[in-house]
């Protein structure tokens, strides 16, 4: 196989190498004795009143879209985010679709967008119509570098009348979704202001950031609509689920409406007045995510430790550098990361495939997506951070079960 073009390019010394393999697998074993492996990448912590709520459901027969499970759920996300508005979808992606449409994207629009993300932010995108257009990103937070995405505007951007138009293309940019990466909050207040002055609608997907905040507001509560994901490798489940978040009333009732099937509010007639998707979280998946949000607490403070014992574990270890949390917000601590300097980053491969067979399920980052087939011929700002940091990084076991007391002995010897 040909190696990317992207990928940073200084030949180590294998010699070295194998050290630097060795070291690493020792300050891995520091945190998760390998005795105890193997460790998958994140694993779901099920708890608290997950079988009875789900049990309740069961014997209730209630168990598909329509449900006290499903508003309930809604609420206690609106509770956790201080979003005025929730609406729970089948999925995170699903999520981001209707986002897509409340924000207003049609087909032939432009929706600025990172490349290192999970690929259901482009497809999102692609659903309406309307094409990705890729913006770089900053190594701080891995999210989008607003001074970068401010130059690219001011270069290729023509504001007709209050519509940004991409002066390249002639197609107007209609939105800018921002991803707050693994968990890390995005510099979203600057990104606000710049989408601002362009008047761009600002979305977030905060799929992977359910209890991160930036400033002193939840992700997902900083644009006009955001998406929140519940697959079961997310830090709270539902099996599979999402959610939208808005302040806006207006939006929250079209998001509810669209999301099933448009029907029209009348027990006598059955129709629908749109085009529109089955989209609503069945009540047993709610069921299982009212249940994990009273669990997001203890699951938030154990994510926090074990990122802890992963800055501990490799600082001081030359060769890379563990991806921490901004200084301008919280992070969840979704999946902890970690980005090889250039001379180590040609092995990767080697590395990681020495985690794998000693029970560490780390992962590379995602190719980005303008490195994909379905994106490589869609609009582009110079990638070189995001190209840079993809062809460099990889997550640690994140799972908030390894933390529990008993579960880590470090943690038990040290804290
Ligand atoms: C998980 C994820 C999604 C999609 O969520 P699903 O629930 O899996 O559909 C979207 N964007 C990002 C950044 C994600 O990590």
């Amino acid at each position: 196989m040909s190696r990317p073009a992207f990928a940073a390019d200084t030949e180590a010394d294998p010699s070295e190498s194998d050290a630097f393999v060795a070291a690493v697998l020792e300050r891995m074993a520091a945190v998760l004795p390998p005795e105890d492996g193997p460790y998958p990448l994140h694993e779901p912590h099920i708890d608290g009143a997950a079988w009875s709520y789900v049990k309740d459901c069961l014997d209730s027969g209630w168990v598909s879209s329509v449900g006290e499970y499903v508003r309930w759920f809604e609420e206690k996300l609106v509770e956790t985010t201080g979003a005025a508005h929730a609406v729970a979808t089948v999925s995170g992606t699903a999520a981001l679709h209707i986002c897509m449409l409340l924000a207003g994207v049609q087909r032939d629009d432009e929706v600025l967008v990172p490349p290192l993300t999970f690929v259901a932010s482009a497809n999102a995108i692609h659903y309406c119509g309307a094409h990705p257009h890729f913006v770089d990103v900053e190594p701080v937070s891995l999210g989008v570098d607003p001074t970068a995405l401010t130059a690219h505007l001011e270069r290729i951007a023509e504001m007709r009348g209050d519509v940004c138009f991409n002066s390249v293309t002639g197609r107007p940019i209609r939105g800018l979704l921002v991803v707050h990466c693994f968990g890390h909050p995005a510099r979203i207040a600057e990104l606000a202001e710049v989408a601002a002055r362009f008047n761009i609608v600002l979305i977030e997907d905060a799929a992977e950031a359910l209890g991160t905040s930036a400033g002193n507001r939840s992700a997902g509560c900083h644009g006009k609509v955001a998406a929140l994901s519940f697959n079961g490798n997310k830090t709270v489940t539902t099996g599979g689920g999402g959610a939208i978040l808005t302040d806006d009333d207006e939006l929250a009732e079209l998001a509810l409406h669209l999301t099933t099937t448009a029907r029209v509010d009348d027990p006598f007639v059955l129709a629908h007045d749109m085009v529109a998707f089955n989209y609503r979280m069945p009540n047993l998946n709610a069921a299982l995510g009212c249940a994990q949000l009273e669990q997001l607490p203890e699951l938030l403070a154990a994510k926090r430790q074990l990122a802890a014992r992963w800055r501990e574990a490799f600082a001081g270890l030359g060769g890379l550098r563990f991806i921490d949390e901004p200084s301008w917000g919280k992070s969840n601590f979704w999946l902890n990361a970690l980005s090889l300097d250039p001379p180590y980053a040609t092995r990767r491969p080697q590395l990681l495939a020495a985690l794998d067979a000693a029970g560490y399920h780390c992962r590379p980052f995602w190719t980005p997506l303008h490195r994909l087939p379905m994106y490589q011929d869609r609009p582009m700002a110079s990638l070189q951070v995001a190209d840079d940091l993809a062809a460099r990084g990889f997550n640690l076991p994140s799972s908030a079960g390894l933390i529990r007391p008993g579960t880590l002995p470090i943690f038990d010897k040290n804290g």
